[in-house]
């Protein structure tokens, strides 16, 4: 215990002394400088968005997921990518992978998964002040219906919920779920601001469950609290998504219902694959080329689904580097960053490692090692 505290008290002055290398002392620069000496191809990568919002609005409960990314944050992030990356768009990107020279400078394609309204209001402004192109996975079961997804549900209920309810939810979901209802089980409710561990908990429970089962608990909970509505994330529909196709974020595949692919049949897999893709052509009036895997789950078969259903890049979560050239089915399983930092020196600092990792071992670093 003492030598971990030790531990963690020398890894944060570590990590604070980095930080100011970082942004007082230019290392950031110099740390790309030996990149050019020592390497003759330049860092492909793609990095991972999701929500982006106003945290002063939803800092007080909601789950990490839920809370999402500061929209001033974000633009710390755009900051720091421009000053060491291309930031390109779908086409060009694609155009880069299968060159057999890779890019002439570090290029980085933005991907925001899941499309909720937030993009109009924080992503676009931001995007467009600094001439970013970006895309964004939509997954169409989403789309039209001006939902709210499950996660944020669950939290709204939460953040509502009186002991009555509580009771009575832990009788009402036994039928329906065993797991979820253990996790009720396993609290007493907690005081509001206290509610968010479980609620991530209930999170966690309901990635084993059938997509519709999870709709009748959450329909069956709604009814019982009658939740505020405390935060009020909810999706796009289509003139949204049309709208920010023409403010410049392209509109690309999260498949149909946004289930694991590894969790369904042949069969609905080239459903969730070929229909989402017909539908944001016919809605959207444009070519689809890509699709991002619901939660990074897919394997050799799904690549090969996907390369057959006529997508010309599949995207996984696996953190890493993208080897250049790209070719074969390894298009279809192309890896994505999420990227970490709060401040300009924070998201330097991140950038420096990654392009130090990159220095280190090449594009062909393990996800070992990878950031
Ligand atoms: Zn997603």
């Amino acid at each position: 215990m003492k030598n971990t505290a030790i531990y963690s008290f020398f890894r944060h002055i570590a990590y604070n002394l980095a930080k100011i290398a970082v942004s007082h002392m230019h290392m950031s620069n110099l740390i790309f400088a030996s990149h050019k000496v020592f390497r003759r191809h330049r860092m492909l990568v793609v990095l991972t968005y999701h929500r982006v919002i106003d945290r002063s609005e939803t800092n007080e409960f909601y789950t990490n997921y839920d809370r999402g990314l500061d929209y001033r944050i974000f633009e710390n992030h755009i900051i720091a990518l421009k000053k060491h990356f291309k930031l390109v768009s779908l086409e060009e990107f694609i155009e880069i992978a299968s060159s057999p020279n890779g890019p002439k400078e570090h290029t980085a394609l933005l991907t925001f998964d899941d499309a909720d309204s937030n993009l109009h209001d924080y992503v676009t402004p931001i995007l467009q002040k600094h001439n970013a192109p970006s895309i964004v996975m939509a997954p169409i079961v989403n789309v039209g219906e001006q939902t709210q997804l499950w996660h944020v549900r669950i939290s709204n209920i939460l953040k509502s919920a009186t002991q009555e309810n509580w009771e009575t939810m832990q009788i009402k979901t036994a039928p329906l779920s065993q797991k979820v209802t253990q996790v009720l089980l396993d609290h007493e409710l907690p005081p509001a601001q206290a509610r968010r561990p479980v609620a991530l908990e209930i999170n966690k429970a309901c990635d084993h469950i059938s997509h519709e089962t999870i709709d009748k608990i959450v329909n069956l909970w709604e009814s019982i609290v009658q939740p505020t509505n405390h935060i009020p994330i909810r999706s796009t529909n289509w003139d949204e998504l049309k709208q920010l196709q023409d403010d410049g974020i392209d509109v690309e595949s999260h498949t149909i219902s946004h289930r694991k692919l590894t969790t369904l049949t042949d069969d609905e897999i080239m459903y969730e694959l070929i229909q989402s893709k017909n539908i944001l052509e016919d809605k959207l009036n444009k070519n689809i080329y890509s699709v991002a895997y619901p939660q990074g789950y897919y394997n050799e078969a799904i690549c090969r689904m996907t390369e057959q259903a006529g997508y010309k890049i599949g995207f996984t979560t696996k953190r890493h580097i993208c080897t250049t050239p790209i070719k074969g089915l390894d298009l279809m399983r192309i890896p994505r960053i999420g990227m970490n930092g709060e401040t300009v020196s924070e998201v330097e600092l991140f950038l420096s490692k990654l392009c130090m990792m990159s220095t280190l071992y090449g594009a062909s670093m393990s996800e070992r090692r990878a950031v």
